[in-house]
């Protein structure tokens, strides 16, 4: 049986070949874990779990790595607000995260790097950033050199120019250019930075996910798939993308898939308007195969709009195909098994 992707490189649906024949690689960016994991973390784990699922059906050998984000600016902020040690907060938050996931029947991915157990492979792919003349260091920052790389913007059909478009990057002056980002900067916070050969510091946020990646799969070795939420593909994915191909010789992924965002209410969640439903609020009510199906309500790719009648809806779901399957009378872990079961056949065929 082929598999079809629509691949976000090309902006059309394509089979799927692996690299490799019968191995394939995946990865997704996961959660900065720095409060409580909303639907929108679960959405995007879920949509990587049916794709880890499909693509271990039809692949013997499928490695899956959705990475935490447990070093970024976002963490140091809220352990700040709330007197809280950083250690104390990630490791509190990826508790709940990877509880959560397992409730919600996602399978554990193959890996799960952290980026404070890849400092060292971060400074490694800099280093090698730096050797291939595509970065420099400024003022105790290590920089990405936008010139470096013309192909800029072959995911998003951005160019370089519009990094700068809507203040995302500020003009610094240890930037040769505004546009060009950050792969180390420096730290005053003794919880939050490591020695490296251009002073205490820590990681910017893309480079910590191509690290991750090469320092799994291998520098020199192409990713089959990465997935995220489609809000990252600009610029996360694309600086991935010209960070990849510029520590190593090889194409940095083949395919891309990109998940829709969860809006509430047609509202972007967020902290200020008080509308962000967190999984574990949500897991105390409702059965976590229920919620599993409102996260899987509406096309991937498309935004989910959470409303008050999406988890009734889901519900009707649950006992129409409950019934249908005559599986009333198993064990809840039987019942549930045959239920997901049933969903990942039904989203591929
Ligand atoms: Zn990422």
């Amino acid at each position: 049986m082929n598999l079809y992707i629509y691949n976000t490189l090309t902006n059309k649906k394509e089979q799927f070949v692996p690299h490799n024949h019968g191995e394939v690689n995946m990865y997704v960016c996961g959660p900065t874990v720095y409060s409580e994991p909303h639907i929108g973390n679960a959405r995007a784990a879920l949509v990587g779990d049916l794709f880890f699922r499909i693509l271990s059906e039809l692949f013997d050998n499928v490695t899956y790595i959705r990475n935490l984000t447990d070093v970024d600016d976002k963490i140091i902020i809220e352990s700040d607000k709330l007197g809280v040690d950083i250690n104390t907060l990630t490791e509190d938050i990826t508790r709940v995260y990877q509880a959560n996931m397992l409730k919600l029947n996602m399978l554990k991915p193959t890996h799960e790097p952290k980026v404070t157990e890849n400092i060292d492979n971060i400074i490694d792919t800099i280093q090698k950033i730096l050797n291939n003349k595509s970065a420099y260091v400024a003022d105790s920052h290590v920089v990405f050199d936008m010139e470096s790389f013309s192909q800029y913007g072959s995911l998003s059909n951005k160019k370089s120019e519009d990094l700068i478009d809507g203040a995302r990057i500020k003009p610094e002056p240890y930037k040769r250019n505004p546009k060009d980002f950050v792969l180390w900067k420096p730290s005053s916070h003794k919880s939050c930075g490591w020695d490296s050969p251009w002073g205490y510091g820590r990681p910017g946020w893309h480079i910590e996910c191509t690290s991750m990646i090469k320092s799994i799969i291998g520098n020199d070795a192409t990713l089959d798939i990465h997935g995220g939420g489609n809000d990252l593909i600009f610029p996360h994915h694309e600086n991935e993308i010209a960070q990849g191909s510029c520590c190593s010789s090889s194409d940095y992924c083949n395919y891309w898939f990109h998940n829709g965002i969860v809006l509430v209410d047609k509202k972007k969640m967020s902290k200020s308007l008080g509308n962000v439903i967190s999984v574990s609020d949500i897991l105390e009510k409702e059965n976590p195969i229920i919620v599993r199906i409102a996260l899987m309500s509406a096309h991937y790719r498309q935004p989910l709009n959470w409303t008050q009648d999406t988890m009734n809806n889901s519900r009707n779901i649950y006992e129409k195909i409950i019934s249908s399957l005559d599986i009333e009378s198993s064990t809840t872990t039987e019942r549930d098994d045959k239920f997901i079961d049933f969903l990942v056949r039904f989203e591929y065929t």
